[in-house]
């Protein structure tokens, strides 16, 4: 097929020249024949007219001179003779013999030239039919003339039939080939379309025969059938395709494919976020050169490193890595891909990001020294100041004895309020249901205010508690939120600078079919950007400043408690160094 059907001859073009051919040779072999019969029979013909003329003038010359005198047997059969050779155009000569073969009289036409050439001669003998006796003999030369141009008309006859009959036969193969090649170019032509993929392509051809217009027919039938299989195919793929594409795009972690070059050849949009890429900006590029926000190649050691792994290596312990980018950390994971035929074919890289878990991880080892730290502390007070007053209280004086015994008070609370936050996290940060009833806030606060008196001393610090009237009963659980605005009082204790107010509020909005707790200090504050953060567990600005101890369990306990245990809300308005209100609020109705 990829030849150049112009260059070869074709079986078909091989077959016609040789029917030609063929054709040709019969046909001259026909008309040859034809005309050796026909020249040959002219000729017996032509003979037979020569014997016919002289055997005339031989009874007529003999009938002349039979009876005649000698002497003037010459003159009789010259002027018979003369006429005779006038008026035939063919007769070249006519000679008369006696019995003895003496020429009596001879005459030859006088014109006669070199074309005139003699063809036959025929001789009749002369008898007196009176006595059957013989006076001699009569003979005549003709040319030939009438035959030659006999069979030359009719030679060029028989080769025009022959030529036109040629001719013919030659045409009617030649239009009959042309017609049957047409219909076979416009066939080879629709072929052809359908083999680029032109589906749906259609023959329109007029003038042909009924049986190549069925082919024709079950061609375009085909045609369209095939068009209709394409685009139930392609709706197919590309259903598939997009089914694909919809599970790769939702997938909540990035995912880059590479090929077997590293060239980037698909990535999700997750992808794109993760590794902070405008549009398709690592498309067709090597995944290699890209850089993290150190300007580090960070995909291209770990990328030969798993290149160096044996295909079952690959497949069996995909390479595990994490790379930073600007504030975020991304686990990523190489993993082998293949196709259906289990071809490998280059690489899938997973991205997941582990910012929240590694700050998580990170916090939670604060915690644990956090914790040890702020256990170790109290204890070791508490130690002291009790075996001072065991081993020497009696030394001291009345007074003395209570501000050793309020030390210990104060520290115990510390202590006995962090034990609180550590047994209350696991608690309320499980979905145990809590009990609840009906309870009088306002004194909630007086208990509460009560209970973290002790450390105030320390700061000569003043609690201000300002209350509405007429609050309505709450339906909560008391010591939860007790401890939660514990909480807030003993931030605000820790954060408050010396001889400062603080600030206790409750009021009720009954629009918003709520109350309001708040308790306002003015110690250091907290930047906007840490307002939500507080709230979240083991979170710690100090961690930054490494100014107070903490656990950072404290306000996510009150969150727990308020949101997910009592459909309150926990807030902050805080800037720094301007001091801030932590508040939360209880619905009236339950
Ligand atoms: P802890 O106090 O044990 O660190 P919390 O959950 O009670 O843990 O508080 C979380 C963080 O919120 C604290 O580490 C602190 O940085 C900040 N914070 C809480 N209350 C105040 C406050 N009244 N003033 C300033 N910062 C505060």
């Amino acid at each position: 097929m990829g030849k150049n059907p112009k260059m070869n001859f074709t079986v078909q073009n091989k077959l016609i020249i040789a029917g030609l051919i063929f054709s040709t040779l019969l046909i001259m072999a026909i008309a040859v024949f034809v005309t050796f019969n026909i020249q040959k029979n002219l000729n017996e013909s032509y003979q037979n007219f020569g014997q016919v003329i002289s055997k005339t003038l031989a009874i007529e010359s003999s009938d002349l001179i039979k009876d005649a005198d000698k002497t003037k047997t010459s003159e009789i059969l010259k002027n018979h003779s003369d006429l005779i050779l006038k008026a035939h155009k063919d007769i070249v000569f006519i000679e008369f013999r006696d019995i003895d073969g003496n020429i009596i009289y001879s005459s030859q036409k006088n014109n006669i030239n070199n074309s005139k050439k003699l063809s036959i001669v025929v001789s009749s003998p002369m008898i007196n039919n009176s006595d059957n006796s013989g006076l001699g003999s009569v003979s005549l030369g003709l040319s030939g003339n009438l035959t030659d141009k006999i069979s030359a008309t009719t030679r060029a006859s028989i080769l025009f039939v022959f030529a036109i009959v040629w001719i013919v036969f030659a045409f009617v193969i030649l239009i009959n080939t042309y017609l049957i090649t047409r219909e076979l170019k416009i066939l080879h032509n629709g072929v052809k379309k359908i083999t680029t993929g032109e589906f749906g392509y259609k023959i329109k051809a007029k003038d042909v025969s009924e049986e190549v217009m069925g082919l024709f027919d079950a061609f375009n039938d085909m045609s369209n059938k095939l068009r209709i299989y394409e685009m139930e195919n392609i709706e197919q793929l590309t259903l598939e395709r997009n089914k694909l594409k919809a599970v790769l795009m939702s997938i909540a972690n990035g995912v880059v494919v590479c090929d077997n070059n590293d060239t980037v050849t698909l990535l999700n949009d997750h992808a794109k976020e993760l590794l902070e890429l405008q549009g398709d900006q690592l498309i067709n590029t090597s995944i290699k050169n890209y850089v993290d926000s150190d300007g580090k190649f960070c995909f291209s050691e770990k990328i030969d490193e798993y290149k160096k792994l044996s295909l079952e290596e690959k497949t069996q312990k995909p390479v595990i890595f994490n790379i930073n980018l600007d504030d975020k950390v991304l686990k990523s994971i190489i993993s082998p891909m293949f196709t259906q035929n289990h071809e490998y074919v280059g690489y899938i890289i997973v991205l997941i990001d582990v910012t929240r878990e590694t700050e998580m991880d990170m916090m939670k080892s604060q915690f644990i020294s956090n914790v040890s730290h702020e256990l170790r502390t109290p204890v070791t007070v508490l130690r002291t100041y009790i075996d001072t007053l065991y081993n020497y209280g009696n030394d001291f004086d009345y007074e003395s004895q209570k501000e050793f015994i309020g030390t210990i008070n104060t520290e115990i609370i510390r202590l006995q309020n962090m034990v609180n936050d550590i047994l209350d996290f696991s608690r309320l940060d499980s979905n145990a249901k809590i009990e609840k009833s009906p309870n009088d806030i306002s004194q909630l606060i007086d208990y509460c205010v009560k209970e973290v008196e002790a450390l105030l001393n320390e700061n000569n610090l003043t609690i201000k508690v300002e209350k509405e009237k007429n609050i309505p009963l709450i339906n909560c659980n008391y010591d939860a939120i007790a401890r939660a605005l514990t909480n807030y009082l003993s931030n605000a204790i820790k954060y408050a600078p010396k001889d400062s107010v603080i600030t206790v509020k409750l009021y009720n909005e009954p629009e918003n079919n709520q109350i309001v707790v708040t308790v306002r200090d003015e110690g250091i504050g907290i930047a906007p950007e840490f307002h939500k953060k507080v709230f979240e567990r083991f979170y710690r600005v100090e961690n930054k400043t490494h100014s107070v101890k903490g656990t950072g369990l404290g306000l996510h306990l009150v969150k727990t408690t308020i949101e997910k245990h009592h459909g309150g809300h926990v807030f902050v308005n805080s800037s720094p160094n301007h001091g801030s209100t932590f508040g939360f609020t209880l619905p009236t109705q339950d």
